[in-house]
């Protein structure tokens, strides 16, 4: 048996790793690497391995960076299943269409100025078609029910609470006799996050792939996201200006719209419009009321008691490209909540372009935002920055609420991993992460008494056991 690390490591983004177990090869996640432009291309488009070679995908959750390169593989040869919980299927629908609209706006963007330069014209990294292929791919698996992906692999998800349908991911290997449990955490989520469930104990495994995105920080507590989310409204009013909140379309929006929709509950903070600017623009209430496996206890008794306990009747939904540009006309203080969630592409760009250089408006960053996006220069508040080709001064107040994050901090991951035998657990490989992130981690998990802690490089090959 062998482990192949391929995406997401020493980064945040690319969650891509291969498992050959019995001649058969198994992929955990197949996500998109984002980060500079060209380098982003290639690596998305040219995989390390013959697509057609893979087997069989097991997919930890629906979040683009683990999800978002499945159309490719599936354009360049795939057949084979892609296994998820029935939650990750049906965001996927939405979320991977979604994503070909932006890799179809982005080539055409791209290709607007090729087409003045006498370049030659790209095509998309893939279209709506490939998205739609790789959805035909998709089973619905449920927590907590084991089943075979390939001989001698067998898969158990448990409850990541990451976002809805997070999977954590344990693997039963057998190979000439020799059984191997390994576990992947895919991205750990955090306990007492509101709607979502705590992240379930996997049980013991002999190795484990281990996220690390926050793995040297630590979260400031929830109770000051009302705190900010005031300040930040309240200025806008103020002021009349717009929220500008980058977002991964699915997920971190709903945490977002529940915490909104429990402020204007319960205080007099003034209730501001929230746009959610999407291509596909669906309505996310649907499968959220499908999904009810992935909820705690307080937010089931909720769904019991008030049919719209997410708020979603408060948001407006954003279809045409006209709509979306009148938004930019629009006077009112307002929330726009727009994709994508490291500002690498979507529309997103547009509502940058018409408010980061009025001091006026905020930028509210609620994710993590990778090294070399656009995101991340925001976040940094790199006095000009560049979007679609143009320069422009970034004057508008950047607010960064990491309370909301979905992913653990060191605290949370060491709580959790302290859980597992550390007589057993051979291995960690930390991915997912920033090389100093992952060093922070990998010291503090050394202190708690796991002794071999590994930051796997790209490419980087280990047999198991
Ligand atoms: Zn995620």
């Amino acid at each position: 048996m062998k482990l192949q690390f391929w995406g997401a490591a020493r980064t945040v983004t690319g969650s891509m790793h291969s498992l050959n177990v019995n001649g058969s090869h198994v992929l955990l996640d197949c996500g998109l690497f984002q980060g500079k432009r060209t380098e982003a291309f290639e690596r998305n488009r040219n995989f390390p391995f013959e697509p057609a070679s893979v087997d069989t995908v097991v997919l930890s959750h629906a979040h683009i960076d683990h999800s978002g390169n499945l159309p490719s593989l599936a354009r360049h040869g795939f057949e084979g299943e892609i296994h998820a919980t029935s939650a990750t299927r049906d965001l996927c629908k939405i979320m991977l269409q979604d994503s070909a609209h932006i890799q179809s706006l982005d080539a055409a963007h791209l290709n607007k100025k090729n087409a003045r330069r006498n370049r030659p014209l790209v095509e998309p990294l893939y279209t709506v078609d490939d998205a739609l292929h790789a959805i035909e791919h998709f089973d619905g698996e449920k927590y907590l029910t084991p089943f075979p992906v390939a001989d001698g692999v067998t898969v158990t998800f448990h409850d990541a609470g990451h976002i809805l349908g997070s999977a954590l991911t344990v693997l039963d290997l057998l190979e000439n006799g020799t059984t191997v449990r390994l576990g992947f955490t895919g991205d750990l989520g955090r306990p007492n996050l509101p709607i979502l469930k705590d992240p379930e104990f996997m049980g013991d495994v002999d190795y484990l792939i281990l996220e690390s995105t926050y793995g040297g920080r630590f979260h400031k507590p929830m109770s000051e996201v009302n705190a900010t989310l005031t300040r930040v409204i309240q200025s806008a009013v103020n002021e009349n200006g717009k929220i500008i909140v980058p977002a991964f379309s699915v997920g971190r929006t709903q945490d977002l719209v529940y915490a909104l929709h429990n402020l204007f509950e319960t205080t007099s903070v003034p209730q501001i419009p929230i746009y959610v600017d999407s291509p596909l623009s669906v309505d996310a209430t649907e499968i959220f009321r499908l999904h009810h496996e992935c909820y705690d206890r307080e937010t089931l008794d909720l769904i019991n008691k008030d049919d719209d306990p997410f708020g979603f009747h408060r948001l407006h939904y954003v279809r045409s490209v006209e709509e979306s540009k009148s938004l930019n006309k629009n006077k009112e203080p307002c929330m726009i909540i727009a994709a994508s969630g490291m500002c690498e592409g979507g529309r997103i760009l547009h509502h940058l372009t018409n408010s980061i250089e009025d001091p006026r408006n905020t930028i509210l960053v609620v994710g993590y935002m990778a090294e070399n996006t656009l995101g991340k220069k925001i976040v940094m508040r790199e006095p000009e920055v560049r979007i679609m080709g143009n320069e422009y001064r970034l004057k508008a107040d950047v607010i960064v609420m990491n309370s909301f994050s979905a992913h653990a901090d060191q605290a949370e991951t060491l709580s959790y991993v302290s859980q597992f035998d550390r007589k057993r657990l051979k291995r960690v490989f930390l991915v997912h992460g920033d090389l100093d992130q992952q060093q922070k981690l990998s010291a503090a998990l050394e202190g708690a008494g796991f002794s071999s802690v590994m930051i796997p490089e790209r490419g980087q090959e280990f047999d198991l056991p």
